[in-house]
């Protein structure tokens, strides 16, 4: 047996029918390091289908409310029966719907229901590749407050797992002590995935799905971009906060503690070799000093003013008390000479905005206070913008040339990333400016 172990983690898009499994079982059987299979719920076919998960919710909440799920259930039997019918193996559906239904009909609990669909993909496909199947409800530790025991599911996925030669692993779900189903929430399989990875010390998670890999800017707005080969962790997780979405964040946290490489991968294009997320970048790998851009619309910018801001008084520290005790988060703040600024989503700050302008009034007396709306908020990405340190400047000269007002800009001195506020009718035209001018930087 190879002593290197490779964590696979298949989304719902991955496992959605028959073909889909066929593909992830010529994946597994290409790599015996492939070990340990971690799924998630069939997803979607074709854009208007209904994710397994989601019909399974449909029954939850029907039955809660007294309602007929009939129809629901007989969609989700109808996509679990051609899966088993199309890989032509014996597996008792009728008697695991059964056990789901009746318990619809006497006790219906939400998380119960909702992980079914992991469930029955998880011991499906450990029929299908004659791999042990692994219940996450025996290793996957939550407390009574629905929280994950982090510490006792290691261990104790750790002593379930590595004993077996191969297992597949239902993602999304676990218990807690009284054995009572707890589910993470939406797109959690990815960190089953990640805590497995993490329990067996896995020397790579492969995280298989549709793309192959993370784009370096949003497909919706830029024609087929590049997808990045290497970026890390951070880096990661800045494009994701604003906006980039392939990988739930707490899976890439819990990876990068343990400095678990991360691969996302293509199951319909396995021959990709995807996005490597990785901690440091390996010897010889040169990178475009930008990453990637990503971003937000819906932003407001607040602008405090008052002479001698930063004169040790503590006006920045009780502006940002009177955020945290209305727990307002928010996108950044600067603090200059005379002023600060604040950026906040405005679907957060327009219910509360004029108490919190009267409170700022009454606690820090400022000389000014100004709000303006309709704003993005884009990050440029890259952590070797420090080598080549003018290329933060060339992105805004970019901008400037194209006509696109800069509202505001925070750059922090790990130059991991440059944050650009410009008026929301401007966001299309920045991002394109942006991946023009990092797709420049190609051949260097
Ligand atoms: N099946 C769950 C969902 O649809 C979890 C997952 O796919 O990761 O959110």
């Amino acid at each position: 047996m190879s002593k290197r172990i490779v964590v696979a983690k298949f989304g719902g898009t991955s496992v959605a029918d028959a073909v889909q499994f066929r593909k992830i079982r010529e994946i597994v059987e290409s790599n015996p390091e492939r070990r340990f299979i971690v799924v998630s719920a069939p997803g979607k076919r074709y854009p208007d289908d209904i994710k397994v998960t989601d019909l399974l919710l449909t029954c939850y909440e029907k039955a809660a409310a007294g309602q007929s799920f009939a129809a629901e259930f007989e969609q989700i039997r109808q996509r679990f029966r051609a899966i088993i019918d199309g890989l032509k193996i014996d597996f008792p559906l009728d008697s695991e719907l059964e056990t789901l239904r009746n318990s619809l009909l006497t006790e219906p609990m939400r998380d119960y229901t909702a992980s079914r669909g992991e469930y029955l993909t998880a011991r499906i496909m450990s029929k299908y590749l004659s791999f042990t199947f692994v219940d996450p409800a025996w290793c996957v530790c939550f407390d009574q407050d629905g929280q994950l025991n982090a510490p006792m599911t290691s261990r104790t996925m750790r002593a379930s797992l590595l004993p077996l030669n191969r297992a597949v692993i239902a993602g999304f779900y676990g218990a807690d002590m009284i054995g009572t189903i707890r589910t993470f929430e939406r797109g959690g399989s990815d960190i089953t995935g990640s805590l497995a990875a993490c329990a067996v010390s896995a020397d790579l998670y492969e995280n298989w799905t549709d793309v192959s890999g993370l784009y370096a800017a949003d497909p919706r707005i830029v024609e087929n971009p590049e997808t990045v080969s290497y970026m890390s962790y951070r880096e990661l997780r800045t494009l994701s906060y604003m906006g980039a979405s392939v990988l739930h964040s707490d899976a890439v946290l819990s990876a990068s503690e343990l400095e678990i490489p991360i691969n996302i991968r293509n199951t319909n294009k396995p021959e990709d070799p995807g996005t490597m997320i990785v901690r440091h970048l390996p010897k010889g790998v040169t990178k475009n000093p930008v990453t990637g851009v990503s971003g937000r619309k819906g932003m407001s910018l607040i602008q405090i003013e008052k002479v001698m801001v930063s004169d040790g008084s503590g006006f920045s520290a009780l502006m940002l008390d009177i955020l945290k005790e209305r727990a307002l988060p928010f996108e950044y703040c600067l603090t200059g000479i005379d002023s600060i600024t604040l950026v906040i989503r405005t679907e957060l700050l327009a219910p509360c905005k004029e108490d919190l302008f009267d409170e700022i009034r009454e606690t820090l007396n400022p000389d000014f206070i100004s709000l303006r709306d309709n704003l993005s908020l884009i990050a440029v990405t890259g952590e070797k913008a420090t080598e080549s340190s003018d290329a933060n400047v060339r992105v805004l000269e970019k901008l400037t040339e194209e006509g696109i007002e800069i509202s505001t800009i925070n750059q922090g001195a790990g130059k991991l990333n440059l944050l650009i506020g410009v008026p929301e009718d401007r966001y299309e035209d920045a991002i394109k400016a942006i991946y023009a001018f990092r797709q420049s930087h190609q051949a260097s």
